[in-house]
């Protein structure tokens, strides 16, 4: 199926689910689900989480034009903030033009911390080394599914660290969890094998833990835009806003919020834990001591646009809520990833559009441009605009070019309409 769906924007609701129904093969079920406004009732909420007293709900919406290592994506976006899923897809329709974003990840190995004190770290480090077999046989005892899937527990290291508390050991177990997540995994694995651990070093395990800085399992994904489309101007305007970024941190932290708006929308649909991929991005981010862009810019032989970007990430497409969640689950049908790294590949191509497109905005007719009119709505709204009088109010302030809350409320108190207090 062709996933460069036009004027998908412009359809109503019920035209835009049939084109996914189409594209997705969804049931008729799943698309009375997606109509549904509160899809997730309470009592599924009280499974996933305590104290529950409700459900809180975000907009989803669907990217169109991606094309990720030849394969068509439609692609669910959950986020509150207007323009992120207009500017993901404006960005792949571009990207199109050469043959769509190129994706490859790492196998998917995760990193459980144990945290070993009250030993001599070198004799502690010559005796795990000499078991790493039997930690090993401990640790893939526990999860027979993920070892008959192809995962378990892959390699040992030992980290010797000085802090302001003496040395400790950190044991890395190194873990491929396959198409989970795998927090809880690994952190099963480490909890097991702690006391062996303990018993051959003599030492004391504390953490026991998962580290969110995934840096085994990496996924790398590019893309070319090209100068016909874009504009010689621009591209070297994107180069001076790539070295600003670079240089500086203030504007890097924006920039790769840029880059998680679309990460983390798509893992958010698909019923993910995007704070570990935030953790472990932004931890990556600061690697080399400060802290840089996630995503990179050149110019290739043709004067063509090259954007390239590596991060750690963590995802699932099995475990935690991918499941339990129904909207997760029907995410993931219309994503139509076969894996966990598939899922990653797609989130960090999400996100490489994402930075393209925001940069690319500000460079031109700067990014509220765009943003302001989407988000007019929501400021008739902040005016005390209800009904009707949103849209009539939200249309005043973009032909006048002045979207603010004030104006809003003048316009709302010109018609007679409602005015917040
Ligand atoms: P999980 O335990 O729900 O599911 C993973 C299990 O599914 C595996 O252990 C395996 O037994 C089984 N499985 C079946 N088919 C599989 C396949 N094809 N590939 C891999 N495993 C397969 O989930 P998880 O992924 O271990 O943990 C994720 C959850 O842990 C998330 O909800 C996350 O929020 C939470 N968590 C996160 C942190 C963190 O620091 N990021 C810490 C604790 C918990």
């Amino acid at each position: 199926m062709d996933s460069a769906i036009p004027r998908f924007y412009e359809m109503s609701l019920d035209e835009r689910l049939s084109a996914v129904k189409k594209f997705a093969c969804l049931e008729d079920s799943e698309i009375e689900l997606l109509r549904k406004e509160g899809a997730m009732d309470n009592d599924v909420a009280e499974i996933m989480i305590e104290n529950v007293v409700g459900t809180i709900h975000l907009p989803m919406g669907i990217a169109t034009y991606f094309k990720i290592n030849s394969k068509d994506y439609i692609i669910p976006m959950a986020i509150e903030e207007p323009s992120v899923v207009a500017a993901a897809s404006h960005a792949a329709k571009l990207a199109r033009e050469s043959g769509g974003f190129f994706a490859k990840s790492t196998d998917p190995v995760m990193i459980g911390q144990i945290q070993l004190k009250g030993i001599d770290v070198k004799s502690a480090q010559l005796s795990i080394n000499h078991h790493v077999e039997d930690i090993k046989a401990l640790a893939n005892n526990q999860d027979s599914t993920l070892v008959k899937r192809g995962g378990g527990l892959v390699s040992v290291e030992c980290r010797p660290i000085h802090t302001e508390r003496g040395d400790m050991l950190i044991v890395h177990l190194n873990i491929d969890v396959r198409d989970a997540m795998g927090a809880n995994a690994v952190n099963t694995m480490c909890e097991c094998t702690a006391p062996y651990i303990e018993e051959i070093t003599g030492g004391t395990a504390s953490m026991k833990i998962i580290s969110n800085l995934a840096l085994h399992r990496m996924v790398h994904a590019e893309a070319v835009w090209k100068s016909r489309d874009i504009g010689e101007d621009v591209i070297e305007a994107i180069l001076d806003a790539y070295a600003f970024a670079k240089a500086d941190p203030f504007r890097a932290t924006t920039n790769n919020k840029g880059v998680m708006n679309g990460v983390d929308a798509v893992l958010i649909a698909a019923g993910n834990d995007f704070r570990a991929v935030e953790a472990g991005a932004h931890s990556y981010a600061s690697m080399s001591g400060r802290y840089l862009p996630l995503a990179q810019f050149s110019k290739n032989k043709d004067g063509d646009l090259v954007g390239k970007i590596d991060m750690p990430m963590a995802v699932g497409i099995i475990g935690g809520s991918t499941k339990t969640n129904p909207i997760a689950r029907i995410a993931l049908k219309i994503l139509n990833v076969k894996s966990a790294n598939e899922l990653g590949e797609v989130a960090a191509c999400v996100g490489l559009a994402n930075n393209f497109a925001a940069v690319r905005a500000m460079v031109k007719e700067g990014i509220q441009h765009g943003h302001m009119k989407l988000h007019s709505k929501n400021i008739a709204i902040i005016a005390g605009a209800a009904g009707d009088d949103i849209h009539k109010v939200s249309e005043q302030m973009i032909k006048e070019k002045n979207v603010s809350v004030s104006r809003a409320q003048e316009i709302l108190s010109a018609a007679g309409g409602r005015k917040s207090t």
